[in-house]
């Protein structure tokens, strides 16, 4: 399985800068793509289109969308629909990251929904779980992780074929955007829970699923979070946003 370095542009860059920031992001990479490596960006729903029309002729370049509601249409104002996102050329899209559960307030059941219904649709989804401050001090990072897995996932049945594609990103909530790390230790043994826990959901298939770590990964500490065991790739907010920087995670 190839790794899959993916870019969280949230909420920023304006259809210009998303197109200068990926060409930019081409350029650095200049012919010299790792092969055992793949990127995944996520701009904001406005630049979309604008990014996956400079990356359709790259094989090793995929846009994904932020987020996304589970219907093929209707009266749903000012939500998008994964026949729209695929319509953009679109392939991914991220369900249960820690902004959409703890500002939006996204509960397990309507993350459930997301996570089938993107994946019947199509989309290759990543699946964001992770811990908050207070439940690592209590020691329930194991139960917090396996409840977010068995609800979230719980309608999905297959992930076996290139059709039905699952990815979990393991995210911390206290290291995303404070520039605190999770040690190599507490990744390691985070990522290993989520084996575990996929591997009795799904069996063998569990095998065809990355985790991804996300949480202040920066160019500095790219690397020796790339090597932990268990580690398919990372989820970059922050240092994405810039090509040089982003560029340099890839490379790690
Ligand atoms: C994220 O948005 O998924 C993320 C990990 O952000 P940051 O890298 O800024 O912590």
């Amino acid at each position: 399985m190839k790794k899959l370095m993916a870019a969280n542009w949230k909420m920023y860059k304006t259809q210009r800068e998303a197109k200068e920031t990926i060409r930019e992001l081409i350029s650095l990479i200049n012919d010299n793509m790792p092969s055992e490596r793949e990127i995944l960006i996520f701009p904001p729903f406005t630049s979309l289109d604008v990014v996956c029309n400079e990356i359709k002729e790259i094989e090793y370049i995929h846009a994904g969308a932020q987020n996304f509601y589970p219907a093929i249409e209707g009266a749903y104002t000012g939500e998008i629909s994964p026949k729209m996102l695929l319509d953009v050329g679109c392939e991914y899209a991220l369900v249960g990251h820690s902004e959409r559960r703890h500002i939006f307030l996204e509960q397990d059941d309507l993350l459930a929904k997301k996570a089938h219904f993107g994946i019947d649709s199509g989309l290759k989804i990543i699946f964001c779980v992770g811990e908050k401050l207070e439940e690592r001090k209590a020691g329930k990072v194991e139960d917090v992780l396996k409840e977010q897995l068995k609800q979230g996932l719980k309608k999905i049945k297959d992930v076996s074929s290139p059709e039905k594609v699952l990815n979990i990103a393991y995210e911390p909530v206290w290291a995303i955007g404070t520039g605190e790390v999770a040690g190599e230790k507490e990744i390691s043994e985070a990522h290993a829970i989520i084996r575990k826990e996929l591997r009795s959901m799904f069996g063998t298939q569990a095998n065809n699923i990355r985790i991804l770590y996300g949480g202040s990964v920066k160019p500095e500490n790219a690397d020796s979070i790339i090597s932990i065991d268990n580690v398919d790739g990372v989820l970059v907010g922050g240092a994405s946003l810039s090509a040089k920087s982003f560029s340099k995670i890839i490379f790690a």
